[in-house]
């Protein structure tokens, strides 16, 4: 068997499903489980929808949900799709009229509403494939953090492999239901994640996401464009990469299918002959030092100062106690005897982490950054690398620096101004003259 997991734009219209049809069936023989995401830009739409509704803007709430629903009218109807669109158009229409009653938005209510999206997305590629329909949330098992659900893998599997699976079968991804049966998702971006527990679940041979690009390429083509394809990675070195922003892969995607050793292709469904990116355990055999470059926008940097506990022991203790308490992870850090540096992503409770550090240090925070990373398993093996990241920054303003743990990264911080300067001086330093063994 294999998983072929298609994201939002490779079933955003007719066109895409007709060219998603062509790419499955030629694959008949693997038994394909096909994932699919919302069609094209749907779950932002009705989270959007969610907000408007609880604001107090209901009519603005459901004249979305409406054009949602000529959308899908528009692309779906040809594959017989009318009846089914219009049933969850007005079960979704009676949540919203009911969140417009209400007033309140919790995170169970959220995953309620975006989960419509796959499931309608699901039974239409169904239809279009005329394959069996398996409702995800009477098989991902999920803990009770809505909107950040994670699996429940021996419950999960246990399901997976009691399941009758047709020569085609469809499951809409990102959706799960918890032990009681409520709907829950897992996290935006979540669809590459159900491939992976569905592969491993199943012991697939292989686990295909099918996108919008030729497969991971050497730079973020929203950034920079012209990065090259890279051929095949680490399981670790993608995991990496998607960790610091390569949004093409959900960052969890790789934890089942190492757990299985099961290969993860990226794979472009407008362009099915590029042979895409393979991430295996091993990755390639290559001297390449650097295999791509990520990166995260919107990053605050936050400096913390204390002389006060100079030489006393606890200092970095009470700061991540307060992060903590605040639900705020850290992704950067870099520390002196009395200063630390840090980034988070999330700055929405900033201003109370910061008046509890302000009991004992100084704080200084400063918005608009970006980290830029440097992904590479041959990065601990080579010396010289952090010599050459600063060269070809010599005209970037580095705020901070760090090599991660893992001795697989390189970060910098710079302001979100300087980030696509950065991404080129790196890209044209490491990606330049490569191994064509690994770079297509
Ligand atoms: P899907 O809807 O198919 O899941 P996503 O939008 O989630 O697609 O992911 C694909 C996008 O990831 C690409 O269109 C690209 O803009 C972005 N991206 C970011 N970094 C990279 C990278 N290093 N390689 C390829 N794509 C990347
Ligand atoms: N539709 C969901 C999202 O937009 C999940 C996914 O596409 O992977 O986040
Ligand atoms: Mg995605």
């Amino acid at each position: 068997m294999i998983v072929m997991k298609f994201g939002g734009t490779s079933v955003e219209s007719a066109a895409a499903m007709e060219r998603l049809a062509g790419i499955v069936r030629s694959r008949i023989a693997q038994r394909p489980i096909v994932v699919v995401s919302a069609m094209g830009k749907t779950t932002n739409r009705l989270l959007e929808a969610a907000q408007l509704a609880v604001n107090g803007q209901r009519n603005e709430a459901l004249e979305k949900v409406e054009t949602l629903r000529a959308y899908h009218h528009a692309e779906a109807d040809r594959f017989g799709a009318s009846e089914l669109i219009e049933e969850h158009f007005q079960e979704l229409t009676e949540l919203v009229r009911g969140l417009a009653i209400l007033g309140e938005l919790t995170p169970r209510s959220i995953d309620a509403i975006s989960s419509f999206g796959e499931r309608l997305s699901s039974r239409i590629v169904a239809l279009v494939l005329g394959a069996k329909h398996i409702d995800s949330r009477t098989v991902v098992v999920t803990d009770e953090r809505h909107t950040q659900a994670a699996p429940f893998y021996a419950e999960t599997n246990e399901r997976l492999q009691k399941i009758e699976w047709g020569e085609i079968s469809v499951m809409g991804g990102f959706i799960g239901a918890t032990l009681n049966g409520v709907t829950s998702t897992l996290g935006r971006g979540g669809s590459d994640f159900t491939a992976s527990i569905v592969g491993a679940g199943v012991g697939a041979e292989e686990i295909q996401i099918w996108t919008d690009v030729d497969g991971m390429l050497t730079c973020d083509p929203t950034v920079l464009p012209g990065g090259r394809r890279v051929k095949s990675i680490s399981f670790a070195e993608a995991a990496e990469l998607a960790y610091f922003g390569a949004k093409v892969l959900h960052p969890s995607t790789v934890v089942p299918a190492i757990e299985k050793n099961i290969p993860v292709l990226i794979l472009n469904s407008r362009r099915p002959e590029v042979a895409g990116t393979r991430i295996t355990a091993e990755g390639p055999k290559s001297k390449a030092v650097a295999k791509s470059i990520a990166c995260k926008k919107s990053i605050t940097l936050v400096n913390i100062q204390s002389t006060r506990m100079l030489m006393a022991h606890g200092f970095l203790k009470r700061i991540f106690e307060i992060f903590d308490r605040y639900e705020t992870s850290v992704d950067m850090i870099a520390t002196s005897e009395v200063s630390v540096s840090l980034t988070i992503d999330n700055a929405s409770r900033l201003d109370t982490i910061r008046r509890e550090l302000e009991e004992f240090a100084e704080v200084e925070s400063e918005q608009d950054k970006a980290i830029v990373c440097l992904v590479g398993d041959n990065i601990r093996w080579q010396s010289g690398v952090a010599h050459r990241v600063f060269r070809a920054l010599e005209n970037v303003n580095v705020r901070m620096i760090s090599q991660g743990a893992s001795l697989r990264n390189l970060s910098v911080v710079v302001a979100q101004s300087d980030l696509r300067e950065a991404v080129e001086c790196l890209h044209r330093e490491f990606f330049t003259d490569v191994d064509p063994e690994v770079f297509g």
